[in-house]
């Protein structure tokens, strides 16, 4: 078992990943440190998916709650700038040298709550991989994360963008959030009505970036058999007469994803990458009537989407940047777009986040200049170099 930077670049130093028990939250050996140490050698290219990103300064991996707590204050007494990181899978980070702090937290267990004869409660430490939790949910018979195997990162970054895949979205299944204000240096405890998630975003997101997520609370069912939601994946079982078992699902949803290179895997280069650089547009029905207009002028015939409930429509951002002539396998510098997916940029040999970001650009401004939409970023930007603590109000009702 991996923890969540098991995947690229994890060294095996942070949390060992157990799970099932819930007895260690990870108390550290007597006398060891228990704020930041010197690392000198260690680039954010080295953990990070893309693989790309300048030499850091200090490393500090925590556990404990208490360790957390200390390790903040002790951060902001002596003025450092930190920044957490997870599996490093979401995160473009640039190129220059940063004299911060890199937080990981290798808290690690899966505690079941409470189980009844529909579900089971279960309780989830930040540092826990994403695919672990949905291993460990598969093998146990709890059914609600199946169709997202695969998607890389912890548990404790899940939450930030609202991650989904194959029609099941996290906040599809989160109870509660529990995270910790660095700058008030207390704890908070999130329902999940209040975490505003959306389409790949929440809360943790926009104003409450500075919040540190440390465990997330989530409910399944209890099944052996998945539900499935989305078009491609339940095709690859038509004409069955039951619907898949959990594991299946997950074999299933495993196999298309390696098709397109989005399980991490350091045999296949499509995946160094940070998923998909884009997300899809939403759009309302003045837009989407441009959108049809130009798609029409240039004989492209239907435009696909996918109806939200607000009444918006999802456009594929793929559809949209492969007619506005942007091929797989383009490369520019040290970057290139996936040769399996458009979605996707990739970083080659020693790259340079310069190279991505150029290469982003050019690709958004084709789609804006051929479709008049303005393409989304997914993965955060990590300008290190002008990172500042950030700064929140206590939302209404915190204690
Ligand atoms: C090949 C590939 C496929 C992907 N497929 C999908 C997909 O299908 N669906 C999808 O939604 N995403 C996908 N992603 C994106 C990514 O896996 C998710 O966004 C994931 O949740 C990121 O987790 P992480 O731990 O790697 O976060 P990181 O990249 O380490 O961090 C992302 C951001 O969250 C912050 N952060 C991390 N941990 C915490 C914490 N505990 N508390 C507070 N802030 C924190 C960081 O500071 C950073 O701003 C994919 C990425 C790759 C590389």
């Amino acid at each position: 078992m991996s923890d969540a930077r098991g995947q690229r670049g994890g060294d095996g130093r942070g949390g060992d990943g157990r799970a099932g028990d819930g007895r260690d939250r990870g108390e550290r050996e007597p006398g060891e440190s228990r704020s930041w140490v010197d690392e000198p050698g260690v680039r954010f290219a080295d953990l990070t998916t893309l693989g790309v990103g300048g030499h850091i300064r200090h490393l500090a991996r925590w556990a404990t709650e208490h360790e957390l707590r200390d390790g903040f204050a002790a951060l902001r007494d002596a003025g450092m700038p930190w920044v957490v990181v997870g599996g490093g899978s979401n995160l473009v980070a640039s190129d220059e040298p940063w004299d911060g702090v890199v937080v990981q937290l290798t808290s690690a267990a899966i505690e079941e709550l409470a189980r009844d004869a529909e579900g089971a409660v279960v309780r989830v430490d930040a540092g826990v991989a994403w695919d672990d939790l949905v291993r460990w949910a598969v093998e146990r018979g709890l059914q609600g994360v199946e169709c997202m195997s695969g998607i890389p990162g912890s548990v404790g970054a899940a939450p930030i963008q609202n991650i989904g895949a194959y029609g099941q979205e996290v906040s599809d299944v989160v109870v509660e959030v529990r995270a910790f204000d660095p700058q008030a240096g207390r704890f908070v405890d999130i329902a999940a009505a209040d975490c505003a998630f959306g389409y790949r975003t929440s809360r943790f997101r926009a104003r409450d970036r500075g919040l540190v997520i440390v465990a997330v609370t989530l409910r399944l069912a209890v099944s052996e058999r998945a539900r499935l939601a989305y078009a491609e994946l339940a095709a690859r079982f038509e004409g069955r007469a039951a619907p898949p078992t959990l594991a299946e699902a997950r074999e299933a949803v495993l196999a298309i994803r390696r098709g397109k290179g989005m399980v991490v895997d350091p045999a296949d280069p499509d995946s160094r990458s940070a998923g998909s650089f884009f997300t899809n547009p939403l759009v309302d029905a003045g837009q989407l009537a441009a959108i049809e207009q130009r798609a029409e002028a240039r004989g492209l015939g239907a435009v696909p989407r996918w109806p939200q409930p607000d009444g918006r429509v999802k456009v594929p951002a793929a559809w949209l940047i492969e007619r506005a002539g942007v091929r797989r396998g383009d490369r520019r510098g040290s970057a290139a777009v996936s040769s399996k997916h458009v979605l996707a940029i990739v970083a080659c040999g020693d790259a340079r986040a310069a190279d991505v970001r150029a290469l982003a650009a050019e690709i958004r401004a084709r789609v804006l200049e051929t479709w008049g939409v303005t393409l989304q970023q997914e993965p955060l930007d990590l300008d290190a170099a002008a990172w500042r603590p950030e700064r929140r109000e206590p939302a209404e009702g915190e204690a």
